[in-house]
């Protein structure tokens, strides 16, 4: 049992918000959305246990390459492509799948002999103005390519939409029917994030990409996973390190921002900014001690924070507390910080080990592996 913090990483949650994603777009394949440490989760273990999926997706090829090297042999998506003719080279030697967005990646095609041929998903820019080719340039494009470049079949076509979060965006419209208009029958195309399948909108036929939502929270501002049916894959967890008595008018932490309404238990929690717990966060904001709700008292350090343990006076040093996951939604946190669910679990720090359970049915959600992640 570690006393420092931890990351509890739920490998069943995980697969049962993949058959989520899966039977809300009937018909469609999955690219799951393993990016930035599998949004903070870890890689390479996440990819493991995501053996269902069709395919993963990351944005770099150096993080392909990570999940080839840990052995994962399902197709691999590179969101960002190569940029370098040494990431071609690797992106061929490694069965990568590149996304090719712009004309310095055509460049870069044409002028390097690659060994092995290549799969290529074209990234059309449909109204996002991030990534990607205009429509109009689609076909060009695909003619260079098909020219220049040995390929693993034809090639997919990719977009990404700006605004999916905000359900009945009209600017959502205008992408999907751009996007279809370039489309022809029996080509491979790929649109749809979590908001985007969580509103219904992906094809049968198409390549979904579930990211946020494998993980358990909701793309949508205002509202939680558990409310579309989603189970939190993270609980990130501390200990209380101390438990104090501090007296009406006295002042706790930097700055002595909080101050002590009455005497009271005030706990002390042994994470903080440095673990990668937000430090916008003010007083009032939840913990979870002992199962019960207790308020952030005072400013977040790097390696603590301070709680009110009024409701719960019978906490000792060591009892756990959780800071989001079950029981706490990410979304409640990430809103007090101003930010969003996918930063916060993303900005665990490397120096929060991660703890994988095991399946209920293969070990009745025991501790199979204890492993840090060091990105
Ligand atoms: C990160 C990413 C996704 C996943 O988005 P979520 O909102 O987490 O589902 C899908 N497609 C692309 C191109 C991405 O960069």
């Amino acid at each position: 049992m570690e006393f420092g913090p931890e990351a509890l990483i739920d490998h069943t949650a995980l697969r049962r918000n993949l058959g989520i994603a899966r039977r809300a777009s009937a018909g469609a394949s999955v690219w799951a959305v393993v990016k930035a440490d599998a949004y903070g989760h870890g890689m390479t273990d996440v990819a493991a246990a995501l053996g269902e999926a069709d395919g993963l997706a990351v944005a770099r090829v150096e993080e392909a390459v990570r999940l080839r090297e840990a052995g994962i042999g399902l197709p691999l998506l590179v969101l960002e492509g190569a940029f370098t003719g040494e990431e071609l080279q690797l992106a061929g030697r490694q069965n990568l799948q590149l996304v090719v967005h712009h004309e310095f990646q055509i460049k870069l095609l044409e002028r390097t002999q690659v060994s092995s041929p290549l799969g290529i998903w074209i990234k059309i820019d449909t109204g996002m103005h991030r990534l990607g080719f205009s429509p109009e340039r689609g076909r060009e494009v695909l003619g260079r390519l098909v020219t220049a470049v040995a390929l693993v079949g034809r090639p997919g076509w990719l977009t990404h939409l700006a605004c999916a979060d905000e359900p009945g965006h009209p600017h959502t419209q205008v992408q999907w029917q751009r996007f279809q208009a370039l489309l022809r029958p029996g080509e491979t195309a790929s649109l749809a994030n979590s908001a985007a399948i969580l509103s219904g909108m992906a094809g049968p036929r198409e390549w979904i990409r579930p990211g946020i939502m494998l993980y358990g929270a909701s793309p949508f501002p205002g509202e939680t996973g558990a409310q579309r049916g989603l189970e939190p894959v993270m609980t990130l967890q501390a200990r209380l390190i101390a438990v104090n008595r501090i007296a009406a008018g006295e002042r706790v932490g930097y700055g002595g921002l909080y101050r002590c309404p009455r005497d009271m238990p005030v706990g002390v929690i042994g994470i903080g900014y440095g673990d990668g717990y937000p430090r916008q966060v003010t007083s009032g904001t939840p913990v979870l001690v002992n199962g019960q709700r207790v308020p952030l008292v005072g400013r977040v350090s790097m390696d603590m924070i301070s709680v009110d343990l009024s409701p719960c006076p019978e906490a000792r040093v060591g009892d756990p507390a959780v800071l989001w996951g079950r029981g706490l939604p990410v979304e409640e946190i990430a809103e007090r910080a101003g930010t969003i669910s996918y930063q916060l679990l993303c900005g665990v720090t490397a120096r929060v080990p991660r703890r994988y359970l095991a399946s209920q049915d293969e070990n009745q959600g025991a501790v199979v592996r204890h492993r840090r992640e060091l990105g």
